[in-house]
């Protein structure tokens, strides 16, 4: 009877893992992949989210319980631009996953599909942790999620030709909302235009420009390296000549550093999102948005 009970609570892990029914085992690097993947793969994809909402996804330990997802995966879905150029490489090369490589279909790199901002004319190590790709926090421009989204459909259809017309249909009802969404939410955001902002890391960018904000400085002294005293003392005499609304760090970031600026220059310190999961509200693509705006609306008066 034990014997038997086991077996089937065996059985049942398995199936948890690998539904029948699910085709198309993905990775996906970021949480807003993971989240975009879900919105047009339904219930015919499994999803595993290699780092969370409070990672730095520079920063990522390749860690056995990844090795082992990315051996299995059929698809990895990343942001590329070199944003994880510290983890990724080793992951696909270790994974010994020929499926995942870098060229073939089971690789997809989303910050291929937008135009990219801050694309450096020459890449100078003196300068910081530059990326020479240009920068890839490109998940904060509702119209880079509506171009990443259409290629990743393709590419889901591509990888799994029998489900491809049911890829399709929930990525063109996906589009129809979201575009919706961007409708209400640039309605909402019109506060927001002209807002001056300190970001901890230049992060953001995509996201300023959609908006309208200016961002006048950033906590890190330079790309990558963390913040220093002198570095968040010149910013402050700075805001004394040109001041800001708000310190704005993601939810990954150490809020310390802003909290101690924002106290300083008298002006409010926020903490935004970032990706899906970065706060409470902040449950999908949708609520990101929703949340990360409600957040900067409620400092911009
Ligand atoms: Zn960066």
């Amino acid at each position: 009877m034990i014997k038997w009970l086991k077996g089937i609570v065996a059985l049942a892990a398995v199936l948890a893992v690998h539904p029948a029914f699910a085709a198309l085992n993905i990775l996906a690097c970021e949480p807003e992949w993971g989240a975009l993947a879900k919105e047009l793969g339904g219930d015919k994809v499994n999803i595993y989210v290699a780092t969370n909402a409070l990672q730095d996804p520079h920063h990522i330990q390749a860690r056995p319980s990844l090795m082992a997802r990315a051996r299995n995966a059929d698809l990895v879905i990343c942001t590329g631009a070199e944003l994880e150029i510290g983890w990724l490489p080793l992951l696909q090369t270790q994974s010994g996953n020929s499926k995942i490589q870098t060229g073939q279909p089971g690789y997809f790199e989303a910050s291929r599909y937008v135009a990219k901002l801050e694309v450096p004319r020459q890449v100078d190590r003196a300068q910081g942790d530059v990326h020479p790709g240009g920068n890839p926090h490109i998940q904060l421009s509702p119209y880079n999620i509506e171009k990443v989204a259409a290629a990743l459909a393709e590419r889901m259809a591509q990888l799994d030709a029998g489900e491809a017309a049911y890829y399709r249909t929930r990525t063109k009802a996906f589009l129809e909302r979201w575009k919706q969404a961007i409708t209400k939410w640039e309605k909402e955001a019109a506060p927001l235009k002209g807002m001056t902002i300190v970001a901890y890391h230049k992060n953001l960018s995509y996201l300023n420009a959609w908006l309208g904000m200016r961002e006048i400085g950033e906590l890190e002294p330079k790309p990558g390296l963390p913040p220093t005293t002198a570095h968040l003392s010149e910013l402050l005499a700075q805001l004394e000549k040109t001041p800001a609304k708000a310190v704005v760090s993601a939810a990954y970031n150490d809020p310390r550093a802003g909290e101690w600026l924002a106290e300083r220059a008298k002006i409010p310190a926020v903490t935004v999102p970032f990706t899906v999961g970065g706060t409470d509200k902040a449950q999908d693509l949708f609520s990101l948005y929703d949340d990360t705006l409600s957040r900067l609306l409620a400092v911009a008066k």
